[in-house]
């Protein structure tokens, strides 16, 4: 697979500095059920890279040591670690927040057939991928099968509550271009979803995120393969706003990998970019127990217009419209 980092590294992008730390994300491996196209972590089924338990350990003690406000969960499917499950119920004892990146279809693996009760139990947001209303769409994206098997996985997320104003229990859907284009303004997508997964199946959710596909990993050697990657960059660079900065995730989070080494944001860790401090090659999640961060310089390249062309993307969706 054709790598885009020696031409994404050409491109100069606006410097931009860590602020407060309010999220640790944390990708537990890359195992994964399905294997989608767009996939900027290039999971699959057969990848064996995963968290293990004394990483974990020292993910739950930054937590408790730092009160980190939040806690993302992600993969791969993440629930397919063994080690998830203490993840969450040991942020959720701390009083974290803690949100799954959430395929829908995982709920349907072996061995998950009481995910959906234990995610509600614990209150975890579920933040799922469903990139279109359509079931075409999602099945060339996601491949087959995968659309009614997210009908099915959201369908038993509202019979829990999941999606109803007042439950407590959140449900958010992410949408993402089929191809090299930015995606459509949130507020009118999210309409269309509602209205389409409302009318044809009974589903509720709370809201759609748009986000543009990063050219990187899966989705970058596609790009490449098909001469369209000057071109996805030409559009993100010339989307690109100013006041996106401000909004960028990588300001108040960090990215953990499944070893413990800590990124910017989970783009930077799959191109291996680790966060820059004090000169060290790569610095591990134990060693910063007590460092803050704050107005540490970002590690920004091409790739970074992904996040700050047209409303902007970073991973909770539009930054303009959710800044109104
Ligand atoms: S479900 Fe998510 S992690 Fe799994 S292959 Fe698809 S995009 Fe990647
Ligand atoms: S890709 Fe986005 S989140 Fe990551 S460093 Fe660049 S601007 Fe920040």
């Amino acid at each position: 697979m054709k790598d885009t980092w020696p031409l994404l590294d050409r491109i100069p992008f606006p410097a931009i500095a860590r602020g407060r730390l309010q999220t640790l994300q944390v990708n537990v491996g890359y195992r994964c059920n399905q294997s989608c196209v767009h996939c900027h972590v290039n999971a699959g089924p057969n990848r064996t890279e995963e968290m293990d338990g004394d990483t974990a350990d020292v993910v739950i003690d930054f937590l408790e040591r730092r009160r980190i406000a939040t806690l993302d969960i992600t993969g791969g499917a993440p629930e397919l670690n063994a080690h998830f499950r203490r993840l969450v119920t040991a942020a959720r004892d701390m009083g974290a927040r803690v949100m799954d990146r959430h395929n829908l279809t995982v709920q349907e693996q072996p061995g998950q057939e009481d995910l959906a009760e234990f995610l509600a139990g614990n209150q975890v947001e579920i933040v799922a991928s469903m990139p279109c209303y359509l079931e075409d769409n999602v099945d060339r994206q996601r491949g087959k099968g995968v659309y009614d098997g997210s009908i099915r996985g959201l369908q038993r997320l509202n019979a829990l509550g999941y999606g109803y104003e007042g439950s407590g229990l959140t449900l958010n859907l992410v949408y993402n271009p089929l191809g090299p284009s930015l995606p459509p303004p949130q507020f009118e997508l999210e309409a269309d979803y509602r209205r389409v997964l409302g009318e044809r199946f009974g589903i509720v959710f709370n809201n759609l995120f748009t986000l543009a596909n990063m050219p990187i990993q899966r989705f970058g050697a596609i790009l490449l393969a098909k001469g369209e990657f000057d071109g996805y960059l030409d559009k993100l660079t010339h989307a690109h706003r100013d006041e996106n900065l401000d909004g960028v995730m990588c300001r108040n989070l960090l990215s953990v990998d499944y070893q413990g080494y800590v990124y910017d944001c989970d783009f930077n860790q799959m191109l291996d970019l680790p966060l820059a401090r004090g000169g060290r090659e790569r610095l591990h999640l134990s060693q910063l127990r007590d460092d803050a961060l704050e107005g540490n310089p970002i590690r920004v390249a091409g790739h970074c217009f992904g996040c700050t062309a047209g409303q902007g993307s970073s991973c909770g969706g539009a930054l303009k419209e959710a800044a109104e």
